[in-house]
């Protein structure tokens, strides 16, 4: 036992009541049922194996670390340069955009770089999230001390941009001044996307109002929609306002070798106490190596692979076949009458829950009926009720079984 104080601000964080609880419900009815076949469409985690091109990248950079000649110890704490280099081509100057490999810093995640970006913003930042919202973005702050109280519409010193089907989905910009947005594009958990126009809206606002866009585009591979943008950095003047988040977890089946990376365009700036400015990129370069050593080299050598013509090839294979389940399950649930949203530019479908059933209770019935394992939408945020979240990342078997259950379930 001890007095030390502890920061109070995990005090205030709710458990995720409504995710256990949910978990607790998938395992009673699995017990209940031990012969039910149920799929998850709950969790949004990959099930293909990683690519050939990957898996050798990795077996070639072990050998480098059995060899006193090819052997590294600790790395570069951004990153390894060739791998830098990778993404600045790849994912930038191949798209006409200019991200220099000194902006880039490696990471074993963008879920870490989303929590760990707080760091750098004063405990006094007004944070404003979409709602329905990935939580890492709302409970990093809480931790940070910016969230206030917890009410009944939500933490009272965030500011929430409501996207629902009387929005289209879009969020709206802010109406009282905030210093922080987290934007995520295409959306985990509605899976839909932002135009170029709607995207710059954001971008010309946060440059008149000089405040900050975190663009997380955990999704962007699975952009096929032309004109999307798949970086924020496509819209002019994006580079003086925005940082982007981006994570080989979905785009190359990472979710179990961690790496992701964040950029930070040199000349982005904030303010001190005293008036003074400060380069972001500075100040998070300086609190990535006092706090963080690198992700792996064997690891970042997959990664690097990823930007080879086979490594290309190979993961837009994978892509390409969880699209085509979302198209099964999106056909699916058109065929059962339900409304349904996301899914073509993103691996999750935002589904309407028919009249007379709130977001907990189609998840029971999508489970007792179908064996169907589904995400309440309510978890995400208050504008998620009315919905579940599905997605279409179990394998190609399950997500198509899944789609012949929902397409027989009649119309709801
Ligand atoms: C999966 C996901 C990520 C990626 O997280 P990692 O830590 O890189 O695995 C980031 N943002 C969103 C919205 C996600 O759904």
């Amino acid at each position: 036992m001890s007095n030390t104080p502890v920061n109070d601000n995990f005090a205030l964080l709710p458990d995720s009541y409504l995710f256990s609880a949910v978990g607790a419900e998938v395992a009673r009815f699995r017990d209940s049922y031990p012969d039910a076949r149920v799929i998850s469409l709950g969790i949004g985690d990959v099930t293909r194996p990683i690519v050939p091109a990957v898996t050798q990248a990795m077996r070639r950079a072990v050998d480098d670390m059995a060899s006193a000649e090819t052997f590294r110890g600790y790395g570069p704490e951004q990153g390894y340069m060739f791998l830098r280099q990778a993404i600045a081509d790849g994912d930038y100057a191949g798209r006409g955009i200019e991200i220099g490999a000194d902006e880039i810093f490696i990471s074993d995640g963008a879920k870490s770089d989303l929590g760990n970006i707080s760091d750098i913003f004063s405990r006094d930042c007004r944070v404003a999230v979409t709602d329905p919202v990935y939580p890492v973005y709302v409970d990093s702050n809480v931790m940070a001390g910016r969230a206030g109280q917890l009410t009944s519409q939500g933490w009272n010193r965030i500011t929430y941009l409501p996207c629902t089907e009387a929005t289209d989905f879009i969020p709206r910009l802010p109406e009282t001044p905030v210093d922080l947005i987290y934007l995520c594009y295409p959306n985990n958990p509605t899976g839909t996307v932002l135009s170029a126009a709607r995207l710059k809206e954001f971008v010309d606002y946060a440059r008149e109002h000089k405040c900050i866009i975190l663009y997380d585009s955990a999704y962007e591979a699975f952009i096929s929609t032309p004109g999307v943008p798949r970086s924020i950095y496509e819209i002019e003047g994006a580079r003086e306002v925005a940082i982007e988040f981006r994570s080989f977890s979905k785009t190359a089946g990472f979710t179990g070798l961690r790496c992701g990376y964040t950029v930070v365009p040199r000349g982005l700036t904030g303010k001190c106490a005293d008036g003074s400015m400060l380069s972001l990129r500075d100040i998070w370069l300086r609190r990535q190596t006092t706090k963080f050593n690198g992700a792996s080299y064997i690891i970042q050598r997959g990664a690097e692979a990823v930007y080879t013509p086979e490594g290309r090839s190979q993961i837009q294979a994978v892509i390409a076949d969880y699209m085509r389940g979302a198209r099964l399950l999106k056909a699916a649930c058109v065929q059962a009458g339900l409304k349904t949203f996301g899914g073509t530019d993103a691996p999750y479908l935002w589904v309407k829950c028919p009249q007379g059933y709130d977001s907990q209770a189609f998840f029971r019935l999508l489970l007792e009926r179908l064996c169907i394992v589904s995400t309440p939408g309510s978890g995400f945020g208050p504008a998620g009720e009315g919905y579940v979240r599905l997605t279409a990342f179990n394998t190609e078997a399950a997500t198509a079984e899944a789609a012949r259950r929902i397409a027989a379930i009649g119309v709801l």
